[in-house]
């Protein structure tokens, strides 16, 4: 059994990456960025566990991708890493960044070979330019970049972060209880991803594929009298709504979960519970807004959506326009890729007795292709 965990750290938010998707979701091929460094270690071999920290929104969509563990990561890269240390009980932790994300074998294999040497292993590249410090040139031989990821005892690693300090690495904090710190040579193409054009110099990463994705929604809601009536974001002028916890509007419960079955995200329930008061009587083109956010920083692109409203009672004609624009809008796509169809059921069944109407909705998502940037 191998006595080193490995933590892979993606919790921060992207901020300096300049896209609408968070720089962990780009996706490479058909996978995002993070589940393609993850399965890069794990092929290598030699870790009793795989640790993934991120946010917690984050944290419940991996899940769906692979079964590591996923931890919730803190307001800080220590913090993160403090919290990912308590699910550590192997003797030795390899501690790596999301964002070196094509970070050579031949590297990783340097630090886990130099185990036991010293408290902290350490990959670092020579200077290379002329150094002043001070005004004055310095020797750059004396001066080491230091990378990630680093090979950590376990626990001088805990004892180290209890410290007030907030260290921008592992070998300056264990370095700071004067325990051994031990060099191997890294390697320019563990290059990190900050922002955009960082991509330029990380040929791992493969263009997305440019395949679409489907997703199909379904939602019934009965009449309930005295109530506005929402459907696609529009007002409905007659005197009966939809008896619901939201505001009813099915045509746009089915399309968000046309949107996350495409995105493999799950569905409104998970996301939007009718347990959770937040959402009660809660405009539905606010959940629509709130999902188009997570499938767009989750490195998406909306293609199409198309909807069909069974409806015996009322006549919706007059404002299938007006819902095909609404939409749009909210969708941030053009008009002609929102098409809404509305038909009877014929009079029969509950639809046909006109106590309720049902919705289905279809809807096409491609991957964000940071390649045409
Ligand atoms: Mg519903």
């Amino acid at each position: 059994m191998s006595d080193t965990t490995l933590i892979l750290l993606g919790a921060g938010n992207s901020t300096r990456f300049g896209t609408t998707v968070k720089k962990q979701w780009l996706t490479s091929h058909d996978i995002p960025l993070w589940l393609q460094v993850a399965e890069h270690f794990e092929r290598m071999g030699g870790f009793k566990e795989i640790i993934i920290v991120s946010s917690a929104e984050d944290v419940t969509l991996m899940q769906r991708f692979a079964s590591y563990r996923f931890i919730v990561g803190g307001e800080s890269r220590q913090a993160s890493l403090t919290h990912a240390l308590q699910a550590v009980e192997t003797p030795y932790v390899l501690v790596s960044d999301i964002a070196r994300c094509c970070i050579p074998t031949s590297m990783i294999e340097r630090i886990m070979d130099a185990k036991g040497v010293a408290s902290c292993i350490v990959p670092t590249l020579p200077a290379t330019d002329t150094l002043y410090l001070e005004g004055n040139p310095i020797d750059r031989e004396q001066v080491r970049q230091i990378q990630t990821p680093q090979l950590s005892v376990t626990h001088i690693l805990k004892q180290a972060l209890t410290q007030e300090r907030l260290f921008s690495d592992e070998s300056s904090a264990i370095a700071s209880l004067g325990e051994s710190i031990h060099f191997v040579e890294g390697s320019p193409n563990a290059h990190k991803l900050t922002r955009i054009s960082d991509l330029a110099h990380l040929p791992c990463i493969q263009p997305p594929s440019n395949q679409s994705r489907v997703g199909f929604g379904l939602d019934t809601h009965p009449f309930e009298s005295g109530k506005p009536m929402r459907l696609c974001g529009v007002t409905i002028d007659v005197p009966y709504g939809f008896k619901a916890h939201s505001d009813g509007d099915v045509a746009i419960h089915a399309l968000i979960d046309a949107l996350l079955g495409a995105a493999g995200m799950g569905d409104i329930g998970e996301l939007y519970p009718d347990t959770d008061n937040t959402y009660s009587a809660i405009d539905s083109t606010k959940l629509l807004s709130d999902t188009i956010r997570r499938i767009k920083t989750h490195g998406f692109v909306i293609g199409n959506v198309d909807m069909t409203i069974v409806a015996q009672a009322p006549k919706l004609l007059p404002y299938r326009d007006t819902m095909q624009t609404t939409l749009a809008s909210l969708l941030g796509i053009r008009q002609h890729c929102v098409n809404i169809k509305a038909t009877t059921s014929e009079k029969l069944g509950f639809i046909g007795r006109k106590e309720g109407v049902t919705v289905h909705a279809v809807a096409t998502l491609t991957y964000f292709n940071w390649k045409a940037l």
